[in-house]
């Protein structure tokens, strides 16, 4: 592919326009990239990733950085991992994250549980001390890394892994039909998407629908942001993916600890109370605006539903609502192929789970990672209080059973999409407290519908 002329084309003359050489080579296969992974046809679509490779290949050499690339299968050993990092990663063959740093509520640890990549955090260790080592153990449910097995800890982790895969095969069961509980009641259990090439690998019958697609996965590593038909080519393409069921896609959430190049406020003493999610988005109003056009014109594909994060004021929604109303009447007037989309919040700030009510919107999706952070006063991302970072904190289980109340009685939708919805210990606690609609990473989806199968209500 790199003998091909035309790949270095437009980069060509972006140089001889002035532009440093390593941007003109990004932005140019940043685009050719988008085009292969907006394409109709699969065989394209796969060029998308090859086109990726050969662009951080090629960027190596012309900055002479010597990007450490792990060897296929390896465990990575790090303070902590930024999501840019994991995703400019190649987990095909496996492998594993071991962080003295970090938190399980992390983005890296989201993408990494959508991934299936065994992930360990808050290790106590010197990574100064670690000795170079051919085999290290890792085990990302027991939260466990050993750095010097003997043969016997290989024998009994190996044993553990069989018993592992036993469960695993108990609960593949459950995968491709819908949840219900003991008692026979219905829970709608719907995916998380952080990165479209995730779909690729699965298939759209395991869930009721697609809960949360976390947009940041288009801005993050871009040397510009992307442009309408760019995010449009991707948005149709989950809803294609989804054939019917509903989608439900959240608008740009950059900021906290998603930090995103141009965008995001670089120095805020705490960027989780700062200037976030839909904050953001009302500050750099064409950007947003071009997310909303591109949203509109996939919600006339099928079933697409936005959703606004952080949500903290009423008029956050009205705002983003008269925004939205204004680019579909653009793309009408212009006779481009819309719709206009229900549009929803998350509840992950407390001031709009407590006075839920108050916030008139579409549908109601609970952020249980924010939510308790800000509930807690304990950031997701720092391994030191993750032990008071506890969604079943029965302050953060009032909240939401609040919010589901409120959906009950008013008959608006909610559902709740942070990791709570697939973790084993909270889901017998999140029905309890009346929810029953869940998303979650798909790599949770068997196993949570295992244990909605055996709960029964108190
Ligand atoms: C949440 O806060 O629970 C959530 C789903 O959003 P994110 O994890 O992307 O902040
Ligand atoms: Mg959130």
């Amino acid at each position: 592919m790199l003998g091909d002329d035309a790949l270095a084309e437009a980069a060509f003359a972006e140089i001889e326009e002035g532009t440093p050489v390593d941007k003109a080579w990004v932005a140019a296969l940043d685009g050719q990239v988008a085009d292969y992974a907006a394409a109709e046809d699969e065989y394209f679509r796969a060029r998308a990733s090859d086109l990726a490779d050969i662009r951080e290949r090629v960027l190596d050499h012309l900055t002479g950085a010597e990007r450490t690339r792990p060897p296929a299968g390896a465990i990575l050993l790090a303070e902590d991992m930024p999501p840019s990092r994991f995703l400019s990663l190649d987990w095909s063959a496996g492998g594993g994250i071991a962080l003295t740093g970090g938190s399980p509520t992390s983005h890296v640890a989201m993408l990494a549980r959508a991934r299936g990549v065994p992930m360990v955090v808050g290790l106590d260790l010197d990574l100064a001390q670690v000795q170079p080592i051919d085999a290290a153990l890792l085990d990302g449910e027991g939260g466990r890394l050993n750095l010097s097995p003997t043969a016997a800890a290989t024998e009994a982790f190996n044993g553990e892994r069989r018993e592992a895969a036993v469960l695993a095969g108990q609960w593949a069961k459950y995968l491709m039909k819908p949840a219900v509980t003991a008692n026979g009641e219905r829970v709608l259990t719907q995916i998380n998407v952080a990165e479209p090439a995730e779909l690729d690998r699965l298939d759209p019958e395991i869930c009721d629908g697609i809960g949360l697609v976390r947009t940041e996965f288009l801005f993050h590593d871009q040397s510009e942001l992307p442009d309408e038909e760019q995010q449009f080519g991707v948005y149709r393409r989950i809803v294609a993916w989804a054939a019917g069921r509903p989608v439900t896609i959240r608008t740009l959430d950059a900021g906290g600890d998603k930090p995103i190049a141009g965008l995001s406020m670089a120095q805020e003493s705490n960027p989780f109370l700062g200037l976030r999610g839909i904050r953001l988005s009302l500050v750099h109003k064409q950007v947003f605006r071009l997310q909303l056009r591109a949203l509109a014109r996939a919600a006339a594909v099928g079933p697409l539903k936005i959703m606004l994060p952080m949500v903290t004021i009423p008029s956050e929604i009205t705002e983003a609502a008269t925004l939205l109303a204004e680019e579909v009447a653009s793309l009408q007037t212009a006779g481009i192929a819309c719709r206009l989309p229900a549009l929803g919040i998350m509840v992950e700030v407390p001031a709009a789970a407590l006075a839920v009510d108050r916030y008139d919107a579409a549908f109601y999706s609970i952020g249980s990672n924010d939510l308790t952070q800000y509930v807690t006063a304990s950031a997701r991302d720092i391994a030191s209080v993750a032990n008071l970072n506890d969604t079943s904190n029965p302050a953060v289980l009032m909240l939401i059973e609040r919010v589901a109340r409120f959906g009950r009685e008013s008959g608006r939708e909610v559902s709740l999409c942070g990791d709570a919805g697939g973790d084993p210990r909270l889901i017998p606690l999140l029905l309890q407290a009346g929810v029953r609609n869940l998303s979650m990473a798909p790599t949770m989806l068997a196993r949570a519908k295992a244990i909605i199968a055996g709960w029964q209500p108190a």
